[in-house]
């Protein structure tokens, strides 16, 4: 725990109950830097009280029970949310120093932060394997940032740096990733070595960014470079990220060399830049993490602001805070607006400033799997439901702005506007006809054959080209099915139910035949009609079907959540365990006969979303071509590390257990699996079951490039799919 209590022109000073010291470890030895971190102005005193100040208990079970939803009741069932907020709360202290209060110094809003504050922390990260104290360390930082800088716009510079983006998912032309190459070339150039040199450093250590601070460390200077500031090299890195055409690269190269420059030998700068650049930060930092952090940090803040930092914080009110940031981060992704929205109006009130907006992608409905339609009408006993078609496309969230724009994002919130024109031209042709201001539709994009008149596989759509699309060339033709409206002419209709969305979306959109018609639904409790249905969607060239709530408060549109309210059921999967699989690929075993030189196997696992972890599931050699495994070894074998990653969790005891070579965690594969079961070696969902659970008899069906690390199946999910064939076997 953390007490902190303002007393002006003072540095800043930290105490860990658990660790005693009295600064955090990553300003260790940095404390006569803290001015210059400061830009000398007054900064909170954090003082120790453990047995003074005690945490209020946390609220009554059956309170929590009413307030949690489906899926963190799950979590919580394997850690109480209000234990592990107790161990990671930032807590302000009772302030007994009248002239602290009516007198506190105010913060510099023109002050440099030092990179290497930030990069000190990144390591610190890196080099720490629990969650709980991730977030700890990163409330405080930020905690630190809000205390000192009235400029907000550092510490949202702060927060992008920490998840390696520019600007929100959705803005195109904000990622960095850089090849090897460059930045091979940069260094050499920079740190005075021969390329060959650097490359021979990169194969030993297996990362640019130490083999950058390595070189730095080894070059003496003569004239202490400027110190590098969060602002700069923020800045630099969007010009870098933005930066195209003739002589781009060399411009690039410019501005790295400069950077790389101003380095401090000492620091982690030249590490944490060059993996930046890469695109790959590496230190293990889920969004949920820093989103939890903010959230301590925006509302401990808060209280200091308002004269209250010497009130005791509730946890309650810390769980509350963490609560209402994540849900406004699922209708407004940007992290800019949510900062500035909490900063202005306080984050408790955050929701009322925070609505679904034109433009910006909220974060998609998502839907349970279910193994038979028994299952089905079991969930949907007495209530009003409705099936519709189950298209196998891509899905899309189509936006029509005020101005007549029109933009279309993925599962994962990236503008496809410009790898679908066609899409564009049918939404606007439909829009011209008809009165609409602006609206948000949910949708899924399906190949179409013009001639025959119907729906073309998931394959053939996956051959268009994703990049350059001109309308012109487009071969593979694409039909919009749209199953729900979320917003229409300046209002969102989220919490409205499903039934009266649908009727919004039907009587004021007309569709266009093979171009945008509505998902094909029908509203029946009957076993026989429903199969009936389920078998002539399949025969349509669909999936099978979507159920879902039709009336009520449980009908609402939940942004972001896998939600009971939302069933899917796949009739090719229904033999197995309901549904596909998308686990991370975290290692790998050397082929052998005609695998030689390729990998013959993998190790793949499933993401604790409590914990970050990556828990091993199985290992996977069937159902690849070699040409799939030559591309693999292609894409994998630049990310092969020497350790596994710290939140990687297998059984370390027992050699079956470890792969030949592990990766850097980046790809997933989509598997099915006849069934699974509790297993000595791997390690899903452990914490539930004492034993990990596996998957037997596991097979590839592809690799999923539209899904990231913490888009995996998690762990619960895992866990949930054994209950349920324990169930129906009666196990
Ligand atoms: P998930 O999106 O659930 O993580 P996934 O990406 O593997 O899993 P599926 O399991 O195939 O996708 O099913 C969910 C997807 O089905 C939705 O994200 C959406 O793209 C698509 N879909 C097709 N038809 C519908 C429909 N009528 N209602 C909702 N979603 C639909």
């Amino acid at each position: 725990m953390f007490i902190v209590k303002r007393i002006p022109i003072q540095p800043i000073k930290f105490i860990n109950f658990k660790t005693k010291a009295i600064i955090p470890k990553y300003m260790a030895g940095k404390q006569q830097t803290i001015g210059r971190f400061f830009g000398g102005s007054a900064a909170p005193v954090v003082k120790s009280s453990p047995t003074k100040h005690k945490i209020s208990p946390p609220s009554s079970p059956a309170l929590k029970k009413q307030k949690l939803g489906d899926d963190e009741k799950e979590n919580a069932k394997a850690k109480p949310l209000t234990t592990n907020l107790e161990e990671i709360i930032v807590k302000p202290v009772e302030n007994k120093n009248e002239e602290a209060q009516t007198n506190p110094a105010p913060p510099s809003s023109s002050s440099k932060i030092p990179y290497s504050s930030l990069t000190d922390v990144m390591e610190k990260i890196e080099n720490e394997p629990g969650r709980l104290k991730m977030i700890e360390i990163i409330s405080q930082y930020f905690l630190e940032i809000l205390n000192n800088h009235k400029d907000i716009m550092k510490l949202i510079k702060i927060v992008y740096l920490f998840i390696n983006r520019l600007g929100p998912d959705y803005e195109p032309d904000l990622e960095l990733g850089l090849g090897e190459t460059l930045l091979v070339k940069a260094i050499s150039e920079c740190y005075g070595r021969s390329p060959s040199k650097v490359k021979e450093e990169l194969k030993k250590l297996g990362d640019l960014g130490l083999v950058a601070q390595k070189s730095r460390s080894r070059q003496s200077t003569m004239f202490k470079p400027v110190s590098l500031d969060i602002d700069t090299v923020f800045d630099n890195l969007t010009k870098i990220a933005k930066s195209t055409g003739k002589d781009s690269q060399s411009r690039k190269i410019g501005i790295i060399n400069k950077m790389l420059n101003s380095c401090d030998a000492k620091s982690f700068e030249a590490k944490f830049l060059i993996r930046s650049l890469e695109g790959k930060l590496r230190i293990g930092l889920a969004d949920k993490t820093v989103l939890t952090g903010l959230a301590q940090a925006l509302l401990l803040h808060e209280n200091e602001k308002n004269g209250n930092g010497n009130k005791r914080v509730n946890p309650t009110e810390i769980e509350k805070a963490v609560d209402i940031f994540k849900e406004a981060f699922t209708v407004l992704p940007n992290y800019q607006i949510l900062i500035e929205k909490a900063y202005e109006h306080g984050i408790l009130n955050l929701l009322d400033h925070c609505h679904i907006t034109p433009g910006i992608p909220l974060k998609p409905m998502l839907a349970k799997p279910t193994k038979s339609m028994g299952e089905v009408l079991d969930r949907f006993q007495d209530e009003k439901f409705t099936c519709e078609y189950k298209y196998d496309g891509e899905r899309a969230q189509v936006h029509l702005l005020p101005d007549g724009t029109v933009r279309i994002y993925s599962r994962n919130s990236e503008n496809m506007s410009e790898r679908y024109p066609d899409l564009i031209t049918v939404i606007k042709e439909f829009s011209k006809t008809q009165e609409h201001t602006s609206m948000i539709l949910d949708c899924e994009a399906v190949a179409w054959d013009r001639i025959n008149e119907k729906i073309l596989p998931f394959q053939v759509l996956s051959t268009r080209k994703r990049k350059d699309v001109e309308e012109k060339d487009i071969k593979v033709h694409i039909c919009l099915f749209a199953f729900d409206l979320l917003y229409y002419n300046d209002q969102s209709l989220i919490t409205k139910p499903l039934n009266e969305r649908r009727e919004i979306m039907i009587k004021h959109l007309k569709p266009l035949e093979g171009k945008f018609q509505f998902a094909t639904a029908k509203d029946s409790t009957s076993l026989e009609v429903l199969q009936q249905f389920l078998d002539q969607s399949i025969r349509d060239s669909c999936e099978g079907l979507m159920v879902k709530m039709l009336e009520g408060t449980e009908s609402y549109y939940e942004p972001s959540k896998r939600s009971r309210n939302w069933l899917k059921l796949k009739k090719d999967y229904l033999d197995g365990v309901g549904d596909s699989l998308d686990l991370v690929v975290i290692g790998a075993y050397n082929g052998k006969g005609k695998r030689t030189g390729a990998y013959g196997g993998f190790l793949l696992a499933s993401y604790n979303q409590d914990t970050g972890d990556l828990e091993t599931t199985c290992k996977i050699g069937t159902g690849f071509s070699d040409e799939d495994l030559a591309n693999l070894y292609q894409k994998l074998h630049p990310t092969e590390v020497s350790n596994p990653k710290s939140n990687i969790v297998y059984d370390k005891n027992n050699a079956n257990a470890k792969p030949d070579v592990w990766f850097d965690p980046s790809m997933l594969f989509e598997i099915l699996t006849a069934d699974l079961s509790l297993s000595p070696i791997y390690k899903a969902a452990h914490q539930q079951y004492g034993k990990g659970i596996s998957l037997r008899f596991p097979r590839f069906i592809r690799v999923r490039d539209d899904k990231g690390v913490e888009d995996a199946t998690s762990s619960t999910e895992v866990a949930e799919f054994y209950e349920r064939q324990q169930h129906v076997s009666g196990g």
